[in-house]
């Protein structure tokens, strides 16, 4: 869909007409010149086009998924991206420090100040801005798309845990060689790990609670031979960090990982799958401006 931006545009705002599980308060009676993307390379073709434009900033109003796409256009230019929570998981937007109430996160999208932060590059051409994963997370992100019609009709969050369920019956790890910054680790049976810039995944899940947005490292966490027992004692405490110090669970920070499994494992980012392994993450620092909240973890 090609886009004519009227010259001397500061700010636009790119929603999807129908995304999202309701609108956004505000959306439609907003002065912002619009646009609406309906498959995510348009996100990323009207971003593109946008920074040509000079557009200073692009107001997004959606979830992780939209905002990755967007930020794919706009990596390494000066167009900042600002965030209206509103997608099925607004994870990126708890880390960013984006406020919950629409008036304030109207405020902070239209005036709030820029900032630079890292985003990952995945397998060459792939970015996230958020988090990532393969094994025991990109198998339930598998099942939940490919659930049965009675399941699709479901709540999002059920459907969610259904997948959980599941994939304790199925997944019991994979053969892994991961390659962090030139340290080669072996791993029997990895059952997952989580890649990215940002602390939290999954609709609350915070995985990475250390992480920093702008450190110029990405963080990997990563988890070994458990039982679905285990599993299913640990996935629940994740929302409060609670598989921080735990045996099985390793933490670190990079910037380069590879990661080969046997099988090759599928992997998502931002909870869209993606391909199967091998994979390539390297951090692309401070590469794209995004307007965070005073509570961001920069
Ligand atoms: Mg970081």
């Amino acid at each position: 869909m090609p886009v004519t931006i009227p010259p001397g545009t500061e700010t636009v705002l790119l929603h999807n007409r129908v995304a999202g599980p309701r609108p956004f308060p505000g959306l439609e009676s907003a002065p912002e010149f619009r646009l609406h993307p309906t498959t995510p390379e348009e996100s990323t073709e009207i971003a593109r086009e946008a920074a040509i434009a000079g557009v200073q900033r692009i107001i997004v109003a959606g979830g992780d998924g939209t905002l990755r796409d967007v930020a794919r256009g706009i990596v390494g230019t000066q167009t900042a991206v600002a965030i209206l929570p509103a997608g099925t998981a607004n994870d990126y937007a708890a880390s960013a420090g984006i406020p919950k109430e629409a008036g304030q996160a109207w405020e902070l999208a239209r005036n709030g100040v820029a900032t630079r932060v890292d985003v990952a590059k995945v397998n060459g051409d792939l970015i996230s801005i958020n988090m990532g994963g393969i094994g025991f997370d990109a198998e339930v992100v598998r099942r939940y798309h490919q659930g049965a019609a009675w399941q699709r009709k479901l709540p999002a969050r059920l459907r969610y845990h259904l997948s959980i369920f599941g994939t304790f019956a199925k997944f019991k790890g994979v053969r892994a060689r991961l390659d962090l910054d030139g340290e080669v680790i072996e791993i029997d049976r990895l059952m997952l790990l989580a890649f990215g810039s940002a602390r939290q995944y999954g609709d609350g899940m915070v995985i990475a609670p250390d992480a920093r947005l702008s450190d110029g490292l990405l963080n990997a966490v990563w988890a070994t031979e458990l039982s679905a027992g285990e599993l299913a004692g640990l996935l629940p405490k994740l929302t409060a960090a609670g598989h921080v110090g735990h045996p099985k669970v390793t933490m670190r920070t990079f910037h380069s990982l590879r990661i080969e499994t046997d099988p090759p494992a599928a992997f998502h980012i931002e909870g869209d799958l993606q391909g199967h392994a091998p994979i390539e993450i390297k951090v692309l620092p401070a590469a794209l401006n995004v307007v965070a909240g005073s509570n961001a973890v920069l």
